[in-house]
C-alpha cells in the first residue's frame, strides 16, 4: 500500500510550495487506494506555535484535503525518540560526544583557515577514557565517513553522494537529550508506514543523512521523490512579493479549492497538454514519475484563467453558496439565476462576482461624472420619464424581456434611437457606464427598485 505524508513544520501559514507537495502526496495516495497522512514538525520550540499549526489545518480543510488517522505531532514524542538513541548508543552505532562548544569553534576555525570543509574530526568515536568533567555530552550517530550514499528518487533519478563530501558523525540528540531533525524525521516516516516521500528539493540535501539513520535502525528505505520548487518569471525562487504565498490569502481574493488544485497540478506536472483537471481526473492520472525536473514557473493569469473557468462552469445554486463569504445571501433570491449567468462570464475571482453582484443589487450611492457627462443629453430627463411612466402603468414585469420590451416601446413611441435611453438609464440604474445588460439588471432588482433609481437619477440631474 503507498503511505505518503505532508510535514510541514508550524513557523508560519501554509504555503503554496508546501500546499503543492501535499497534494502531489495527497493525489498520489489517493490513487492508488493508499494512505495520506499528517505530521506537524513542531520540535523547534523557538520558532513553532500552535497558530501556526492552526492555520495549516484551516487551509487543509478549506481546500478538502483530508488526511488519514490521527495528526502525529513531533512534540508528543519525545520519549519514542530517546528509546532508538539508547539502541543506537547501546548497539554502538551511536556515541556521546564531550567536545566543548570552544573546541568545536576551533576546530571549525582552523577547518576554514586549511580551506577544507567544515566537519566533526571524530574525536570521541572510538573514546573509552573518562569523560571530561563540566560538558554535556551530544549524541553523534557513527556514519559511514566513505563511500557511497544513494538516494533512489522517482523525479531526480538515483542521485549519489559520496560520504566524505558530505557527511560527518552528525549530533542526533543536543546535551539537553532533544532529538535533531534529520533523525526525527526518519524515524516518524518509518513508524507511520511512509513508503513514498514527496517532498520539495529544498530537502534533498538532508536526506543522505536520513539514509544515514534508516540503515542504522535497519529500517527499509522509502522511494523518495524531490520536487523542483517553484520559481517566479524571472526565474528566482517564488517570494512574497510575487504574489500570495500563504494559501488562506488566496481564499481572501476569491479563488475557489477547485481552481487553486488545478493551478498548483499544473505546477512542475503534466499530462499531456491538458490544463483542466477535475479532483477525480487529478487522482486517475497525477504520477509523481512524471513531475518536471526542472523549477516551475508561477504565473497568475494562468491562476485567474483557471479560476474564470471554474467560475464559468459552477452552477449558480453552488456560486451562491461560495459568495456568502462575501456576505451576499442570494440562495433565495427570485433573480439568482439571472444574476449569476449574466455575471459568471464576467468575474476571474469570486471576489470580484460578489462585487459585481453588489454594484447591480446595491443603488448607486453616487453617479459617475464622466459617464453623467456623456450619457445625459438634453432629452434624456425625457426619456427617463417616460420609460419610467410606462413601467409604472404595467404591473407584471419579471423577465427581461418584459423590459427590453418596455425599452423598444420608449424608442419607437419617440422616434429615438436606443442610445438615447440606454445610456442615461445605464446610469440611472448603475451608477455607471459599465455593467451587463440593463433588461438583466431591471429583471434582477426588480420592477419597484427600477422606479426608484430612475426617480433618483430625475431628482439628481434635472
Ligand atoms: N518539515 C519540513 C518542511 O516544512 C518538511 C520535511 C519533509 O517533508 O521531510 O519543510
Amino acid at each position: 500500500m503507498v503511505v505518503t505524508r505532508f510535514a510541514p513544520s508550524p513557523t508560519g501559514y501554509l504555503h503554496i510550495g508546501g500546499l503543492r507537495t501535499a497534494l502531489f502526496s495527497y493525489l498520489w495516495a489517493k490513487k492508488n487506494g493508499g494512505k495520506f497522512l499528517l505530521r506537524i514538525e513542531d520540535t523547534d520550540k523557538a520558532r513553532n506555535s500552535q497558530e501556526a499549526t492552526d492555520a495549516i489545518l484551516r487551509a487543509f480543510e478549506w481546500l478538502g484535503l483530508e488526511h488519514e488517522g490521527e495528526i502525529i505531532y513531533q512534540s508528543n514524542r519525545d520519549e519514542i525518540y530517546a528509546q532508538y538513541i539508547k539502541q543506537l548508543l547501546d548497539e554502538g552505532k551511536a556515541y556521546r560526544c564531550y567536545m566543548s562548544k570552544e573546541e568545536l569553534t576551533e576546530l571549525r576555525e582552523s577547518q576554514m583557515a586549511n580551506k577544507e570543509r567544515t566537519k566533526y574530526d571524530g574525536k570521541y568515536r572510538d573514546f573509552d577514557g573518562t569523560a571530561p568533567d563540566g560538558v554535556e555530552p551530544v549524541i553523534r550517530i557513527k556514519a559511514p565517513l566513505t563511500g557511497e550514499i544513494l538516494v533512489r528518487d522517482g523525479v531526480k533519478g538515483n542521485v549519489s553522494f559520496q560520504a566524505e563530501d558530505i557527511l560527518d558523525d552528525f549530533v542526533i540528540a543536543r546535551a539537553d537529550g532533544s532529538p535533531t531533525y534529520n533523525f526525527v524525521v526518519a524515524i516518524d516516516d518509518y513508524l507511520m508506514g511512509v513508503n513514498e516521500v514527496i517532498r520539495g528539493d529544498d530537502h534533498l540535501s538532508n536526506t543522505p543523512k536520513q539514509i544515514v539513520v534508516y540503515e542504522a535502525l535497519g529500517f527499509d528505505l522509502p522511494m523518495f521523490y524531490h520536487v523542483p520548487m517553484i520559481h517566479n518569471s524571472e526565474g528566482k525562487k517564488l517570494s512574497k512579493r510575487d504574489g500570495a504565498t500563504d494559501v488562506m490569502a488566496y481564499k481572501e481574493m476569491g479563488y475557489t479549492p477547485a481552481s487553486l488544485l488545478n493551478f498548483l497540478v499544473r505546477l512542475g506536472w503534466s499530462h499531456g497538454d491538458q490544463e483542466i483537471f477535475s479532483m477525480d481526473e487529478m487522482q486517475d492520472l497525477f504520477n509523481p514519475k512524471d513531475i518536471n525536473k526542472s523549477a516551475s514557473i508561477y504565473n497568475t493569469e494562468k491562476l485567474d484563467w483557471l479560476s474564470s473557468h471554474y467560475i464559468k462552469n459552477t452552477s449558480n445554486a453552488e456560486l451562491a453558496k461560495l459568495l456568502e463569504q462575501y456576505g451576499l445571501i442570494l440562495t433565495s433570491h427570485d433573480k439568482k439565476e439571472i444574476l449569476l449567468d449574466a455575471l459568471k462570464d464576467r468575474a476571474k475571482t469570486l471576489k470580484e462576482l460578489a462585487e459585481l453582484t453588489n454594484e447591480i443589487i446595491v443603488a448607486p450611492i453616487s453617479y459617475d461624472e464622466k459617464a453623467v457627462k456623456k450619457a445625459f443629453k438634453e432629452d434624456s430627463i425625457e426619456v427617463l420619464n417616460a420609460f419610467g411612466a410606462k413601467i409604472s402603468s404595467c404591473d407584471e414585469l419579471h423577465l427581461p424581456s418584459d423590459y427590453h420590451h418596455l425599452m423598444e416601446d420608449v424608442v419607437n413611441e419617440m422616434g429615438i434611437g436606443f442610445g438615447k435611453i440606454g445610456q442615461p438609464l445605464r446610469v440611472a440604474l448603475l451608477g455607471k457606464m459599465s455593467g451587463p445588460g440593463l433588461d438583466n439588471v431591471m429583471a434582477i432588482i426588480g420592477r419597484d427598485e427600477t422606479m426608484l433609481r430612475i426617480a433618483n437619477a430625475i431628482t439628481v440631474h434635472s
